[in-house]
């Protein structure tokens, strides 16, 4: 199968690399050469950790390269395509004129799919002329480790594209789950609504950050806590995924105050050095406002 990837970046290559891993040719495109030789720069690092982890063999990481080309010419990417994945930036109208820009080359057989983490694929679709072809393939960062891919089925969806989604889903070794398009899909729904209750009982004085986490480390064998979770995601991103909920879907997904002020404050977690937790190199040292370094 002859599958292309548009966009070279963080989802973007880990996307062409398992899609190479599979078997398939892939071919990888970016707006500047330099994104390509980044992202392919980027899988030659994961195949090299892999091996020196002996996840895979010299040979199997070799081939795998050998499945990839970059380029920046959108045509040639598209060229005989029998899948396109974009991976381009999370803006709507982007993505829409991605969509135009693909239908103007490939075949009417093509599955087209997007990944999205959040707008609406239907709205999305809405742009193909041939929108019965669109559907969302939801990777997880990073690609070549997470083994979880929502298949975010759009209204306009016809069944067989869904199957080749799940056949493709299969193939890549992920595993699926079919949601239909609406807002949050499955996995940022929940995970937003635990991370949310979970703010709210710090913010409530129920109990300490840590020992929510724990709670759903040891009690429900979550490998790490929602509020843990937060402060890695970034508090920003949280409460923007929030306001969008909220606006979708309702008040159970209204934003804590504890939240906002964080974000306010620039605390935005891991990246910013403190957020819930306070980190250093990376690491939890402490809990903010709480008691100091441990
Ligand atoms: P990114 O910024 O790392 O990569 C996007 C790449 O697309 C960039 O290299 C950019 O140069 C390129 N690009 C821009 N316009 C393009 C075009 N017209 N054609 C080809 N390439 C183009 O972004 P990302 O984190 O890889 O996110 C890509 C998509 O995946 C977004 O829709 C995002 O919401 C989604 N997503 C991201 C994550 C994550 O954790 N990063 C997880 C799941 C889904």
């Amino acid at each position: 199968m002859h599958v292309t990837v548009l966009g070279a970046g963080t989802m973007g290559h880990g996307i062409a690399q398992v899609t190479a891993t599979a078997g398939h040719d892939v071919v990888v495109r970016d707006i500047e050469s330099e994104y390509v030789e980044e992202g392919i720069t980027a899988i030659e690092d994961n195949l090299e950790g892999g091996v020196e982890r002996d996840k895979l063999t010299r040979e199997e990481a070799d081939a795998t390269l050998s499945q990839i080309e970059g380029t920046t010419d959108l045509e040639a990417a598209l060229e005989g395509a029998d899948v396109v994945i974009e991976a381009v930036p999370e803006d709507l109208e982007l993505k829409q004129r991605t969509l135009e820009d693909v239908e103007a080359v490939v075949d009417e057989e093509t599955i087209v799919a997007t990944n999205t983490s959040s707008l609406s694929v239907t709205e999305i679709a809405s742009a193909a002329d041939h929108d019965d072809r669109v559907i969302g393939l939801h990777f997880f960062n990073p690609v070549h480790v997470m083994e979880l891919v929502e298949i975010v089925v759009p209204e306009q969806a016809s069944e067989a594209t869904v199957a080749s989604a799940h056949e493709f889903v299969a193939d890549v070794e992920k595993t699926p789950v079919e949601v239909t398009d609406s807002p949050g899909f499955a996995s940022s729904r929940l995970g937003v609504a635990l991370g949310v209750e979970a703010m709210r009982m710090v913010e409530e004085g129920v109990a300490d950050p840590r020992d929510v986490d724990t709670a759903m480390e040891l009690g429900y064998n979550h490998p790490m806590g929602p509020i843990e979770l937060g402060d890695v995601v970034g508090l920003d991103v949280r409460l923007d995924i929030l306001e969008y909920l909220r606006e979708e879907l309702g008040e159970r997904f209204r934003p804590p105050q504890a939240l906002k002020r964080k974000v306010r404050a620039g605390n935005l977690g891991k990246k910013t050095g403190e957020g819930f937790y306070v980190w250093e190199d990376g690491e939890i040292v402490g809990v903010s406002g709480g008691e100091g370094d441990e």
